[in-house]
């Protein structure tokens, strides 16, 4: 008998893992799968890293976060979506991760409906899975990706408790516009549907980009700086919304993560002063550059935000079987179906130089049957 717990037959990594054994015969690959910026932390914020360590603030912090970081990242989201939270509505989590993490620990009950629009970031459908949930599939591909109120609605049952949004989006790097934002709140208002909106991708928004926060109170925006500033594995990010649920997660944090790493903590009071505007335009670039390679041939998503484009295999092909050519030719791509319950697309990360970029996309053009 094994010793697992059954919790943890709920998750697997097969597809991701599959991908990534394929690709280890791959010598100096071209790597269209990096799901993340391929600009480094600024050197502002890497001293305020050794100045916090040099200066000893190496211990355990308060398990909320330190306040003057969260008393920033208040006046960050007033700025953004004109909301005023309190100290309480704040907390710092390592990555958007722990704030998923947590947040669906807190509220997720054994039954609880989650609906999940499809395309998904990876992480949704085990989390909701490993607390005992039933992830409900909201399929977008033929809206554009976008959600449609009336097909969300209908997926509404009494057990549904939660609507995961994720905008600009990973893989689809879909953004939400305010009309979609705001009838999207609306129907989860009218059935009392709480709304966790995962905007990692922020600062990647290549069209005006809102929160759904700023129509509905009925929610809890989860962001971070690991991809805006290049810090990954810093393991830095934050919750911010209603205080009961920000303090059901800090009591989970306590007796979990403990805190988000103090030195991140203490190097990211440093980032308001580092200017990332020309390193994201550069993402604008790399977006219309890549999207402008491929749509000749292919049907890509439109894509308004993060670093992804998604893209529909071509005739003769699934995504799986794309993908695996791809990887023949040298082209390291991340098959739709990691990402959702079909399998017709795969994922570009624009994530590398520019001559890198549209080497990759001449071989996938070349791959068309
Ligand atoms: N949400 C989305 C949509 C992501 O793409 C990622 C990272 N790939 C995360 C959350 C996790 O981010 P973090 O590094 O802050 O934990």
């Amino acid at each position: 008998m094994s010793l697992l717990a059954k919790r943890a037959g709920r998750v697997d990594s097969s597809g991701i893992r599959r991908v990534f054994e394929l690709a280890r015969s791959m010598k100096d690959p071209i790597n269209l799968s990096i799901g993340q910026p391929d600009f480094d932390v600024p050197d502002a914020v890497k001293a305020a890293a050794i100045g916090a360590i040099e200066q000893g603030q190496n211990s355990y912090t308060p398990t909320n976060g330190i306040i003057p970081l969260r008393e920033q990242l208040i006046e960050d989201e007033k700025v953004f979506t004109g909301r005023d939270y309190s100290l309480d509505e704040m907390l710092i989590t390592s990555g958007v991760s722990g704030g998923l993490f947590l947040s669906l620990l807190a509220l997720v009950d054994d039954g609880d409906e989650v609906i999940i629009p499809d395309p998904y970031f990876v992480m949704y459908k085990h989390l909701v899975n490993l607390n005992g949930g039933k992830a409900v599939y909201l399929d977008t591909y033929d809206d554009g990706f976008s959600i449609d109120p009336d097909k969300l609605a209908a997926l509404i049952t009494p057990k549904t408790k939660i609507l995961l949004l994720n905008s600009p989006g990973n893989p689809t790097g879909r953004v939400f516009n305010s009309d979609e934002l705001r009838a999207i709140a609306a129907v989860c208002e009218k059935h009392n549907v709480f709304i966790i909106t995962d905007e990692i991708y922020r600062a990647f928004a290549y069209k005006p980009m809102q929160s759904i926060s700023e129509f509905t109170d009925n929610c809890l925006v989860l962001a971070g700086h690991s991809k805006s500033f290049g810090m990954t594995g810093w393991r830095l990010g934050y919750a911010v919304g209603p205080t009961e649920i920000i303090q059901a997660m800090a009591t989970l944090q306590q007796y979990s993560f403990v805190c988000a790493p103090s030195v991140a903590q203490y190097a990211a009071l440093a980032c308001p002063q580092t200017d990332m505007t020309s390193k994201l335009s550069d993402y604008a670039v790399k977006r219309d550059l890549m999207f402008e390679a491929l749509s000749g041939s292919f049907e890509v998503g439109s894509a308004d935000g993060a670093f992804y484009l998604f893209v529909k295999a071509p005739e003769g092909y699934n995504g799986d079987s794309f993908v695996e050519t791809a990887i023949e030719n040298n082209v390291l791509i991340i098959p739709g179906s990691v990402f959702s319950e079909r399998d017709s697309h795969f994922r570009v990360c624009y994530t590398v130089p520019n001559d890198k970029l549209l080497q990759g996309a001449e071989i996938l053009c070349s791959l068309m049957r």
